[in-house]
């Protein structure tokens, strides 16, 4: 059998997978239509060889009525040969449903993740990667348990319904008419009521995770409880959190109890009708006492399915529910793709130049018939208060969002005709919280030249400042960094990424400098890390730190995404406007915005 059937295209990935949940199932499970079909083969010979007791009793006992033991041995041993074989049909089921199911799961896991992970910027700016992670399993999980679903459940209940049917039909077509119309009507009678039970389950479900989410927000503030002697009132509001939720669940489940008591009802009246209708036909002499047994026996078979079919009908639903969640989220269009054109920039010395750029916030004008030239090799400092533009600046620059009007060109080429990739491999971030992965020292520093050897890594550590530190660390450049680079301080988390940055050696160099202080041996040791790294590049700074902007060649101030000042530090400082107040009223070596 193949592999997941999945495209490792780079760039933009334009999936063709269907948003529909049964479709993109389907979608899924013909990749491994092979094992499918072989496991809905087993189920079929297991459910057809398993039908087949209620004929074999039926001619047990006629054979025992005319008292031939001979008769009876025989059907008992051919009984237990297709009980046999209607045991190995369902392990051959499992092995290749197993095969199925799972193999869906993975390639559905995989899938949604690559196109999840194709979206633009601004889309995991607005989301939590929690919860994205959540939506993709909901996805592939969800196809998961309907493959399962259908196989072992909704498929054998259909099967044996037909099966039940064609036993009734041998006998008196009558009867077979009877419980095929018993069960539409069964069907139509509980798919209504299930439309009522949805909401009840909804008002549930989110009673629930408003209890968990209360109960792991106090764990978490846990301190803040203890220092404000809060912890009654919280054990109140928990517990009337449980009790909504209780209630809740409560008017959930004595629903369904209703529509299984009226199941019962239904279920028995049919029963009666057939049960009464085969006695009179034995005692009309038209079927033997065997056939009889045969039949009170077929219809047995059948009635748990139909007792609990709303059941069956409402966690179809849910799954179906579970997977639409995952796949609404996910599979929308890709709001920021390469042009159909695109080419790889051919990078210069990397020249920056901004015409005539216009960029809206949802209506909102942030840069209006922006321009602006950073030659190759400048440096320039933005400057401006809170609001300015400056972050948006950064992200129009590496295309996370696509501009309204103008252009913006690197070397003479407009970014919007250049593959994403080319564009952000030429760019090296400096952000101001550094991304560190849960992975050793070196993989986060070789993260942007993942071939760089040993030799090449030591190198930039030692020039951006860290390789003194890293040595002393228990694993030195093995050490696990923790989640987001939890067991490192602010500033060596800086040069780690300073390190990086220097690593990937792209012409421009893009920095977002952290306006917190840090104790002051990082910041000097900062200072030369970034000292080396700007080196030679075309620098862009959000600029905080006084050390920093004097580095600059250039500084622009912005103000409400126009430049209301641009020169050096020296002419602005001297130019008595808003750099030169901001200069002024500095504390402990940086700007207040
Ligand atoms: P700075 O980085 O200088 O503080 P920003 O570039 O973050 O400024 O913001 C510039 C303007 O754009 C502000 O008015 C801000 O409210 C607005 N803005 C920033 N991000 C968004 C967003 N995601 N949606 C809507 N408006 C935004
Ligand atoms: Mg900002």
């Amino acid at each position: 059998m193949k592999s997941a059937n999945i495209s490792h295209n780079r760039g933009t990935y334009h999936g063709d997978i269907p948003r529909q949940p049964m479709r993109f199932v389907w979608h899924m499970a013909k990749q491994y239509g092979r094992y499918g079909a072989l496991a809905f083969g087993a189920v079929t010979c297991a459910t057809v060889a398993g039908a087949s007791a209620p004929y074999l009793y039926g001619k047990i006992v006629d054979a025992a009525v005319m008292g031939s033991a001979t008769r009876v041995f025989d059907f008992v041993g051919a009984f237990l040969a297709i009980t046999a074989l209607s045991f190995i049909m369902w392990r051959l089921s499992g092995y290749f449903g197993m095969k199925f199911t799972l193999n869906v799961e993975r390639t559905a896991y995989l899938t949604l993740f690559q196109y999840l992970s194709h979206h633009s910027q601004t889309y995991f700016n607005e989301k939590f990667a929690g919860s994205l992670a959540n939506k993709v399993s909901n996805g592939a999980d969800g196809s998961e348990r309907m493959l399962e679903a259908l196989l072992w459940n909704y498929y054998g209940i259909v099967l044996n319904i037909i099966i039940t049917c064609g036993y009734l039909a041998v006998v008196d077509a009558r009867l077979s008419i009877f419980f095929l119309v018993a069960v539409i009507a069964l069907f139509g009678i509980n798919y209504a009521l299930v439309q009522r039970l949805i909401p009840l389950v909804v008002a549930y479900s989110d009673a629930s995770s408003r209890f968990r989410g209360f109960a792991v927000d106090v764990l978490t503030n846990i301190s803040a409880v203890k220092s404000y002697v809060r912890m009654s009132h919280e054990h109140t509001v928990l517990k009337r959190k449980a009790d909504e939720r209780f209630d809740a669940n409560v008017a959930e489940w004595r629903y369904g109890e209703y529509v299984l008591v009226l199941n019962n009802i239904i279920v028995l009246i049919v029963q009666g009708i057939l049960f009464g209708g085969s006695a009179y036909l034995w005692s009309m002499g038209h079927i033997s006492a065997g056939v009889f047994v045969m039949l009170l026996t077929v219809f047995y078979r059948v009635q748990g399915d139909l007792v609990f079919m709303g059941n069956n009908i409402r966690s179809f639903i849910r799954v179906y529910g579970t997977i639409d969640e995952g796949l609404s989220e996910i599979l929308i269009d890709h709001a920021l793709v390469d042009a159909p054109n695109a080419r790889p920039l051919r990078m210069g010395r990397g020249e920056i130049a901004w015409k005539d750029v216009t960029f809206t916030y949802g209506g909102q004008p942030v840069f209006q018939d922006f321009n602006v030239v950073i030659p190759a090799g400048q440096r320039l400092g933005l400057v401006g208060q809170s609001g300015a533009g400056k972050t948006t600046f950064v992200s129009l620059l590496l295309r996370q969002v696509d501009i309204q009007k103008g252009g913006i060109t690197i070397d003479g080429q407009d970014i919007s005709g250049a593959t994403q990739e080319s564009l952000r491999n030429n760019i090296a971030i400096v952000p101001q919280e550094p991304i560190l992965f849960h992975r050793s020292i070196r993989e986060n520093i070789a993260y942007g030249k993942p071939d760089a050897t040993d030799e090449e890594i030591i190198e930039v550590a030692k020039r951006a400042e860290a390789h003194t530190f890293i040595m002393q660390l228990t694993q030195g450049y093995d050490t696990l960094v923790g989640e987001r680079g939890i067991k490192l301080s602010g500033g060596q988390k800086q040069r780690i990424a300073i390190a990086r940055a220097m690593l990937k050696n792209a012409p421009i160099l893009i920095l977002d400098e952290a306006t917190s202080a840090l104790d002051s041996e990082s910041e000097v040791a900062i200072q030369k890390a970034l000292h080396e790294l700007m080196e030679g590049k075309t620098v862009i700074a959000i600029a905080h730190r006084l050390s920093t902007l004097r580095e600059m060649h250039r500084i622009v101030v912005l103000e409400q995404g126009n430049i209301v000042e641009d020169g050096t530090h020296d002419t602005l400082v001297r130019h008595k406007g808003t750099y030169a107040r901001l200069w002024k009223h500095q504390a402990g070596g940086f700007l207040i915005e």
